[in-house]
């Protein structure tokens, strides 16, 4: 049951990290979602609120704002209860109902699985268009993981297909968004599912070695205090056990052998500066032997989804291998909350200014690694792709002029800024451009010429009997693919 005591749990835990938070309008969002949900249940039994709040205290973890957790709150009203996205926005103003929208029309993408190269695809283009609000896929992976660890009372196909999705889609998402524990979570939850025995398998194997490698990371650890003591380095140790379903990736590479798995249990060191790093790095390999090839220098070269740290592995105590890990603070809080805390640092920025409608509509800023990583996409559909529409594929490299829209299944096509519906119809199929009578654009019919926006749902209504284009359509097609299409179309006799 949730009571009054959860919404002073999350305004608690929010007034640490962002005292600046509308306190208020965060308790309205608490009793307008709990209201609009009332009497709903989920399939455990328990009331429906006790997801949307579940959600809400995931993110209030990731330390995201005020606008975030709102929108978590709400993210299902839109969809499951009588309330509309206008009365949201009225409710708790544009950004709030621009989050909860761009939730809302995440739930419509279909993932088609078995299909791996084509969902693949798919899975990238949502990404890029959706990346333009990154909160808006924190509040999807939050919502994602509240139903995997609920997803008990679902018959056994539902599982298997959630659990193939959350393995699939969402871990690499989290993933690809540095947002460690979230992943770490989503994948063991997925892995119990999907292979039973063999989550079975490890954990067991895993137990009598963590509790005894706990023992000795503690005499490590007391040494090494001493050292960095000495050098008048002032650090944080924690040890840190490896997931369950990394280190059965990891078991089928050592021949399932646990011993010969290093990093099994790794030590973390915290200190305060990036030169800090580099002396205790030094001060370990003094008193240890490093193995050779295993210096990871992630600050000077960071992961692509902007991971930082050292990392090494030596001989250590009693000729044992042990790996550390050396960061900073920052480092630290990044790696564990990966693009929230990025987005965290751009918004202090972000308030300094008054926000207008235009950039609220057009979404913030994207966050520099996250940029990095949205560059490499086409790099990635390089690999995935063949040929057969490579030029197209390439083009993504100029993000900026792309939009992303969605077909009423959920798929995503990607047109050039300013496409309209009969680009769109063409993009799909010049049969259906042909055919095209009409266009509903989030459900609304609206002219032809209309310029679609990223993340519009398209709904191309269609003749039955054979058709020939109208040749005024030319006057506002953008893509080169209708163009001539149309033309084709017009010269052809039917
Ligand atoms: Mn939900």
């Amino acid at each position: 049951m949730t009571n009054e005591l959860d919404l002073d749990n999350l305004i608690k835990q929010m007034s640490i990290y962002y005292p600046q938070a509308d306190f208020d309008l965060i308790g309205k969002a608490y009793y307008f979602a709990k209201e609009a949900h009332q009497g709903q249940k989920r399939r455990d039994g328990e009331p429906y609120f006790v997801h949307p709040l579940a959600v809400a205290n995931t993110l209030a973890r990731l330390q995201l704002d005020d606008k975030s957790i709102m929108a978590a709150l709400l993210h299902d009203v839109v969809e499951d209860t009588r309330y509309s996205l206008r009365r949201v926005e009225k409710e708790f103003g544009r950004e709030v109902a621009f989050l909860v929208e761009g939730v809302t029309k995440l739930k419509k993408l279909k993932y088609r699985l078995g299909r791996q190269k084509y969902f693949s695809e798919n899975l990238k283009k949502m990404f890029v268009a959706m990346a333009k609000d990154v909160r808006v896929i924190l509040i999807k992976l939050a919502d994602r993981l509240h139903n995997m660890e609920t997803i008990g009372y679902l018959t056994n196909e539902e599982r298997t297909k959630k659990a193939k999705e959350a393995m699939e889609v969402y871990a690499p998402l989290a993933q690809r968004l540095g947002i460690g524990e979230i992943r770490d979570r989503l994948e063991d939850i997925a892995f119990s599912y999907l292979y039973p025995k063999e989550y079975t398998w490890v954990e067991e194997i895993s137990k009598g070695h963590f509790e005894k490698a706990d023992k000795y990371l503690q005499k490590v650890k007391e040494i090494l205090r001493q050292y960095l003591k000495e050098q008048g380095i002032e650090a944080e140790i924690h040890s840190r056990a490896k997931h369950l379903y990394s280190l059965y990736k990891k078991l089928l590479l050592k021949d399932k052998d646990i011993t010969k798995i290093y990093d099994l249990v790794a030590l973390r060191i915290i200190v305060n500066t990036v030169s800090e790093c580099y002396e205790t790095l030094g001060i370990i390999h003094k008193r240890w032997f490093p193995l050779l090839g295993m210096i990871k220098d992630y600050i000077s070269l960071p992961k692509p989804n902007g991971y930082r740290s050292l990392h090494t592995t030596v001989f250590c105590l009693e000729g044992r291998i042990t790996e550390f890990q050396i960061r900073t603070w920052q480092m630290h809080y990044e790696a564990e909350h990966g693009v929230a805390a990025h987005w965290y640092y751009a918004d202090e920025k972000r308030r300094e200014h008054q926000l207008d409608e235009e950039r609220i509509r057009s979404g913030f800023k994207v966050p520099a690694h996250v940029l990095r990583w949205v560059e490499e996409l086409p790099k990635w559909q390089k690999e995935v792709k063949k040929s057969r529409d490579l030029l197209h594929t390439l083009r993504i490299d100029a993000l900026g002029d792309r939009i992303f829209v969605f077909t009423p299944r959920g798929d995503v096509i990607d047109l050039p800024q300013g496409a309209t519906p009969i680009d769109f119809a063409y993009a799909i199929h010049s049969f259906l451009g042909d055919r095209c009578l009409g266009a509903k654009v989030n459900g609304k019919l609206e002219e032809l010429s209309t310029k679609l926006k990223n993340g519009d749902i398209v709904e191309i209504l269609r003749s039955k009997n054979e058709r020939k284009p109208k040749k005024d359509w030319l006057n506002f097609v953008k893509t080169t693919h209708a163009k001539s299409a149309i033309k084709k179309s017009l010269q052809s006799k039917i």
